[in-house]
């Protein structure tokens, strides 16, 4: 027998009850069999008696006989209910999910053992599902009882608790030398590891739950520590193999403008930031870097001074925005800041007209055009440069994988990547995910902002939040409002969008309002955008469009309508609308009265904090990290162990010691490193199907 073995030749199971296992729980060899951990462990040393019963939801043992039985039916529900008797009361059992087969192979007035959690019904004891084991078969042992996910299908057939803890055990048991240790030997006494084998054997069949910690805590090691492993190989084959043009030159593009246009002092975070990608830029290998930061930290001036090196260097950059938008708002930013410069910008997206486009790949095809901002419309393959030499991905989550690979293929020798994130990223996932990214972070604020001030207020409120901005209108200032929409009903929120619009109109009736949405027409948008932006309309009532990147320093009021309807980091975004001049700030969370607890949570996080890294982690304790990476990268969170959200210490310890190792061993060549080695090249080499993200 070996880790290949077919279950089928597993003492106990056979052929027949093999195919079971394999339909249901998608186990076939003995391996999957060993990596079938239980989801829980009972411990059955203790054995309670019903009249020292005081608390519920605790899980315990009792002794006793099942006196009677009885189906209950309440309306169209029925549910079987049991006495059951130890010698110093009764309580009641209770399936509400039930077969034929269960009701008839329940033990009458024999001598039991349950299991199970207890709960407290019509003010009386008693014990929902528990799990029954015959007093004269009930093993002597009186270790913790790994308890594994099974169903009634398999139950039924006799594959039931007993039946796993008995065939793991036995594997663990007869096959110890098969299970190969995959860490070295001087990290196993380093990190006081259990061995491979103790490591499973007390996953099945453990000692006490101090060892059955232990078990898991190396588990979930290893599971971290080949995932970053893996990442980490491939930047670092990356930094090796990947060919990238050199930009060894800042030339007078960027001293120029950096002299003479600079409309502000760089804050040090962006200095630093700058001098990073700059480091990364002069060396002959394709830059790969996230750039995180949180809104409004300064991302886009970053942007185009990487841009003006490039340009020193003689090549073409271009930006990539997820909305028409955005893309549009870099567009007209850029231009202006470089407006007494020569440098030719030009905007691509699905709306610029035929004879535009014209002018765009013409030049682009003769290198007169050196700035390139547009939409996924830069990616068609119509589009090609004369010598693309740096691509920025703004708000990266938006772009799939395969987008960001038709940038790559723009240029003979790829261009350096930069790509920026709308919102922070947790920690934990950013080392977990982005592993194979650089990554440099902005974590400080431009000077002078002062931070927004977040409050949270309800309809009979409302009154007193428009004369609120009204003052701030008289000041001098903007405001938005902004109202979800959200695909399924997007009717009724379109309605309701409608309806708030008529409203504002009518308060706010000697001011001018914009209003902005999806269903508009490109052109529709900008002119509403700028009716906005140069101040004419003092108010805007939009949708979520304006969630990303939009711009308009002068607007100091966000009021963000049905908050509660919204996630974390949308909120974040849209408050980030708000902010971006001198003035005080306001975000007012308007929501109903009734709050689910959530979202409680989430409204009392935006009145608590501006900090978006600190958003970001409660957004993911709520959410998951599945969520938070989106639709592109879901699927990689599936590990068996290891949990994003509360390992991050063991998160943080195995990246380290990846590094460690890769620093002194690149090539895992030292004789101590081959068990790592060949574990990862047996069992994670090429089956990473998480991606890369550019
Ligand atoms: P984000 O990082 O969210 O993309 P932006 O690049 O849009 O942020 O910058 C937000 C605002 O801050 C812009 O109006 C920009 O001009 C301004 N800004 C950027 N850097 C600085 C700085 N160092 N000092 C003052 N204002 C700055
Ligand atoms: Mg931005």
């Amino acid at each position: 027998m070996n880790l290949e073995t077919s279950i089928e030749y597993v003492k106990g199971i056979g052929p027949e009850r093999a195919k079971l296992i394999k339909n249901v729980l998608g186990i076939s060899t003995v391996d999957d069999l060993l990596n079938f951990y239980p989801i829980r462990y009972l411990d059955k040393s203790k054995v309670y008696k019903i009249s020292q019963l005081q608390e519920s939801g605790i899980e315990i043992q009792l002794k006793g006989k099942i006196t009677s039985l009885q189906e209950i039916q309440t309306g169209k529900t029925k549910r079987l209910a049991a006495k059951f008797n130890d010698d110093t009361g009764t309580m009641d059992l209770v399936w509400f999910q039930y077969s034929k087969w269960l009701k008839d192979q329940l033990p009458i007035n024999k001598e039991i053992f349950i299991f199970g959690k207890i709960n407290v019904f019509n003010n009386q004891f008693s014990m929902p599902h528990p799990e029954i084991e015959i007093d004269e078969k009930k093993e002597t042992d009186n270790r913790l009882k790994p308890i594994y996910s099974s169903s009634e299908k398999l139950t039924k057939r006799g594959l039931n608790q007993k039946f796993f803890q008995t065939v793991l055990r036995n594997i663990c048991r007869e096959i110890p030398n098969l299970i190969e240790e995959n860490m070295s030997e001087y990290m196993i006494k380093h990190f006081k590891f259990l061995s491979r084998q103790h490591t499973f054997l007390n996953i099945h069949f453990p000692k006490d739950l101090e060892h059955v910690d232990k078990a898991n805590y190396r588990l979930k090691f290893e599971e971290s520590f080949f995932f970053q492993l893996g990442y980490a190989l491939k930047k670092l084959h990356h930094k090796t193999q990947s060919h990238g043009n050199p930009f060894p030159i800042v030339g007078d593009h960027f001293n120029n403008f950096y002299e003479n246009h600079l409309p502000f002092d760089l804050t040090g975070a962006q200095k630093r930031v700058l001098k990073e990608i700059r480091l990364d830029m002069k060396k002959p290998i394709q830059m790969n870097r996230l750039l995180q930061g949180d809104v409004g930290s300064g991302k886009t001036m970053v942007a185009l001074l990487t841009m003006l090196i490039a340009m020193d260097n003689g090549f073409q950059s271009c930006m990539m925005a997820p909305t028409e938008i955005l893309a549009q708002q870099h567009y007209s930013g850029i231009k202006d800041l470089l407006k007494e410069t020569d440098i030719n910008v030009r905007l691509l997206t699905g709306s610029t007209k035929k004879s535009e486009r014209k002018i765009i790949h013409e030049e682009l095809e003769n290198g007169e055009l050196s700035i390139l901002v547009g939409t996924h419309a830069v990616l068609e393959d119509k589009v090609k440069f004369k010598n693309l030499g740096l691509a920025i991905i703004d708000e990266q989550h938006r772009f799939g994988v395969a987008q960001r690979a038709k940038l790559w293929a723009k240029n003979k020798i790829p261009p350096h990547i930069l790509v920026m994130t709308a919102t922070p990223i947790p920690r934990t996932l950013a080392m977990s995910f982005y592993s194979d990214l650089d990554v440099s972070v902005i974590d400080e604020m431009p000077v002078g902002r002062k931070p927004i001030i977040t409050a949270h207020r309800r309809e009979k409120d409302r009154l007193y939040v428009y004369n609120f901005c009204r003052e701030e209108i008289e000041k001098g200032r903007q405001i938005y409002f902004v109202y979800p929409l959200i695909e399924e009903s997007e009717t009724l929120d379109y309605k309701n969008l409608m309806e708030g619009l008529d409203h504002v109109m009518n308060f706010f009736s000697s001011y001018n309002v914009t209003m902005l949405h999806g269903r508009m027409k490109p052109d529709e948008k900008d002119a509403a955008m700028n009716y906005f932006a140069s101040g004419k309309a003092e108010i805007m009532v939009a949708t979520t469009v304006i969630e990303v990147g939009v711009n308009v320093p002068n607007a100091s009021v966000m009021v963000i309508e049905s908050a509660e309807r919204f996630g974390l980091s949308q909120l974040h975004q849209l408050r980030g609308r708000v902010g971006r001049g001198a003035e005080q700030s306001y975000c007012i969370l308007m929501t109903s009265d009734k709050l689910s607890a959530e979202s409680r949570t989430r409204i009392k996080t935006m009145t608590e904090t501006n900090d978006g890294f600190k958003i970001s982690e409660v957004d993911m304790q709520l959410r998951g990290p599945g969520d938070i990476l989106g639709t592109q990268q879901s699927g990689v969170v599936d590990f068996k162990k290891l949990d994003l959200v509360n390992d991050s210490a063991i998160i943080k310890l195995t990246k380290l010691t990846v590094e460690k190792i890769l620093e002194a061993d690149p090539l895992l060549a030292r004789p101590d490193n081959q068990i790592i080695k060949n574990y990862y090249v047996r069992h994670y080499k090429g089956k990473n199907k998480w991606s890369k993200i550019s």
